[in-house]
């Protein structure tokens, strides 16, 4: 049993982790401000004596005992990380100083969620690790993706001065139960806007790409590469490799909920990628991992729990919460 730090718990990808973590045995410490997450995502995990929730900001400093931590908080949502940049730039780089500091007072292994948004708009495609990356440094996205390129410099920076045990792993468009309603994210909002019968609010003309990773297996792939030797530091991809267009995953989402929604036009947000697509050959080498959930089954298990949430909590669903 390990006691295993785990920032962003209260979030989409993180409510999961910690599940599966407790569900290994390990005792869970969840730190997490609910800028984006969801007490609501947590509450059933409370009452066991192996997990604690702790309400912390990691852009300050933390003081608790681990021997692994994963570094998860970091508003994930372009309208979320966008609406206030200073905040996002401060957790991603003040968070992972904090974080890093801690793991190296320690000697704990720390893994960093990256992003496939370190290559920005790529012209390398697929993705592999080797490529540096197209980022605008000083457009609307950049707060969040030089912010993540800069956490992976501490990173490997600490690795390099301090032989600090790191694990980086870029996490491509990921998908699933406990993404938030109001999350703004692709999958989430057209799965309830199909749902409520409401437009579908395509930006663009949706030939854009993006390839889409389903939860459990995004989450398999990161306890593996914590379980990695020290050898390994990455970065490696995790993503499902399969390409789809944004009018593709819309029109996929109304024949899987058979919705009367109709899809109508909004501007395309600016440097918003025009395609993306991991290349997962180090992640199949290193981590002996590949995606197993096709797309639609993946929207399907995730259309049964935005429907059940509409139905069982539609408070939650209506009232904006933190944002
Ligand atoms: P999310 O927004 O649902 O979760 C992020 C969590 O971090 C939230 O619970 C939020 O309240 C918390 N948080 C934000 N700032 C914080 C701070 N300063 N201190 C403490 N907690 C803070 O997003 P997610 O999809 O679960 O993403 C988790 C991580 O994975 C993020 O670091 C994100 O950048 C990375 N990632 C996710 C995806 C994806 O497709 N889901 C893709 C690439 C990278
Ligand atoms: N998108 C869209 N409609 C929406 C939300 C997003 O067409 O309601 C598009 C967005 O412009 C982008 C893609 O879907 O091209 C994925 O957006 P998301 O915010 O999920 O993540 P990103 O990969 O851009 O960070």
């Amino acid at each position: 049993m390990k006691r295993i730090l785990i920032t962003g718990g209260g979030g989409f990808l993180g409510t999961h982790l910690c599940e599966r973590l407790l569900a290994q045995g390990n005792e869970v410490i969840c730190v997490d401000n609910f800028y984006t997450g969801a007490k609501r995502n947590i509450y059933h995990l409370l009452d066991n004596p192996r997990f604690e929730l702790i309400r912390h900001d990691i852009t300050f400093p933390l003081y608790v005992e681990c021997d692994e931590i994963y570094n998860l908080a970091c508003p994930a949502s372009p309208i979320h990380y966008q609406r206030d940049p200073v905040q996002t730039v401060k957790t991603c780089v003040h968070g992972a100083i904090n974080m890093l500091g801690l793991a190296k007072r320690l000697n704990a292994k720390i893994l960093q969620a990256s992003t496939s948004e370190v290559y920005g708009d790529p012209s390398v495609h697929p993705q592999v690790e080797s490529y540096w990356g197209n980022v605008n440094p000083i457009g609307v996205r950049s707060c969040y993706d030089e912010g993540k390129r800069c956490a992976e410099t501490l990173f490997s920076s600490y690795h390099m001065q301090c032989a600090l045990r790191i694990k980086i792993v870029r996490i491509f468009n990921t998908y699933g139960p406990c993404m938030h309603p109001h999350d703004g994210r692709v999958v989430s909002n057209f799965i309830l806007q199909a749902l409520r019968n409401q437009d579908i609010t395509l930006y663009g003309d949706g030939s854009q790409t993006r390839s889409f990773c389903y939860r459990d297996d995004l989450i398999e792939a990161m306890i593996r590469m914590m379980g990695t030797g020290d050898e390994v530091t990455g970065p490696v991809n995790i993503g499902n490799p399969g390409e789809f267009t944004i009018l593709q995953l819309a029109e996929t989402i109304l024949e899987l909920t058979g919705s009367r929604s109709k899809l109508i036009r909004m501007p395309l947000p600016s440097d918003d990628p025009k395609q993306r697509q991991p290349d997962i050959s180090q992640a199949r080498r290193l981590l002996g991992w590949e995606p197993t959930t096709p797309l639609r089954e993946g929207l399907k298990k995730t259309i049964e729990y935005f429907d059940r949430l509409l139905r069982e909590d539609p408070d939650f669903c209506t009232q904006n919460g933190n944002f």
